[in-house]
């Protein structure tokens, strides 16, 4: 699908923070002020350590979580001011796939009444609804014979496709991956990513594509937003963010993933990632990646890096872009 980058976006998030109080005096930042754009037929990949704030951010664009303080603007509008008729289209045009298919699918329920609960919900008859899922199982590799099934009953990447097909079910526009692979066996990894293809080819879906590993959004995403401790570190299209990582923690993510050819894995040099990932509880107002980079100086210890465009589409926040002209 073509994506028009001069159109406006479907998703804008703006300055978004989502704080959770812990204890009297202990604010988490889990999103701390990230800003971007989804366009329409696109797929972003949202990627970063565990307990960087992405799954957090994923589930503030759904309304799972409500925001802080910021904006997310779905097709121009603020998605905690819509009427009642606009939440509930909203409902339909945005769904999300969860990391675990083995606790997102209620164990006491039919494959049919998994499915089809948001068409129920819509007021469609039971025959409609029996048309629509046996359809939707068949989108997504299964069939007839699972619809009176439970949960069990599958292998993990069978889950997987009940919950496409459950995401499926209301017709949306966008669809957030949470992490929907990182669960599976890695030999249907691969069936499941290519099958979420498919889907967006067929059907026009936009895509964010939450993972904790660049490897996996490589092939799938046109952008990479890579986020760490609740900020947004660098932005780029893939092929940009591949072959020119700017910011000294995403090289080191892309360094660590393994090079099947023996000669460029000799000319990588793998950047370790010294220490643990900082607590997001009471940051400091500075770098978030200080206490790990290689790089650091006293100032990345005092004050936070702006972001800035270095050359179109490709964002960094990072004190060494000053001396990028
Ligand atoms: Fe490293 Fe400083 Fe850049 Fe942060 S701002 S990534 S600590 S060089």
């Amino acid at each position: 699908m073509i994506v028009d980058y001069n159109a406006e976006p479907l998703v804008q998030v703006k300055d978004l923070c989502k704080y959770f109080q812990v204890g009297r005096h202990a604010t988490l930042k889990a999103v701390d002020g990230v800003s971007f754009n989804i366009y329409r037929g696109e797929t972003v990949g949202l990627v970063g350590e565990s307990g960087c704030g992405k799954s957090t951010a994923g589930r503030c664009l759904i309304r799972l979580y409500e925001p802080t303080s910021g904006q997310v603007l779905y097709d121009g509008k603020d998605i905690t001011k819509l009427s009642r008729q606009e939440k509930k289209e909203f409902c339909h045009k945005v769904q999300m796939i969860f990391q675990n298919p083995y606790a997102s699918l209620n164990p006491r329920m039919t494959v049919k009444e998994i499915v089809g609960e948001g068409l129920k919900l819509q007021g469609k008859s039971n025959e409609e609804i029996e048309a629509k899922v046996e359809q939707l199982l068949k989108t997504v590799g299964l069939n007839k014979d699972h619809m009176s099934r439970f949960p069990h009953e599958f292998s993990g990447g069978q889950r997987q496709r009940i919950g496409i097909a459950r995401a499926l079910s209301v017709d949306p526009e966008f669809i957030i991956c949470d992490e929907p692979i990182s669960a599976l066996d890695v030999s249907i990894q691969a069936q499941v990513l290519n099958m979420l293809n498919e889907l967006q080819d067929n059907l026009g879906l936009t895509y964010l594509f939450i993972a904790h590993d660049l490897s996996v959004v490589k092939y799938l995403s046109e952008r990479v937003i890579v986020m760490y401790l609740g900020t947004v570190v660098e932005t780029a299209t893939s092929e940009e963010l591949y072959s020119n990582p700017m910011h000294p923690y995403t090289k080191a993510l892309l360094s660590s993933i393994p090079e099947a050819d023996p000669d460029k894995a000799q000319a990588n040099r793998r950047i370790p990632i010294k220490g643990e990932i900082s607590s997001p509880i009471n940051p400091k107002n500075c770098c978030r990646f200080a206490s790990r980079c290689e790089f650091a100086t006293e100032r990345c210890f005092n004050e936070m890096p702006a972001a800035r465009e270095i050359t179109p589409g490709h964002v960094v926040a990072c004190h060494l872009m000053d001396d990028v002209k």
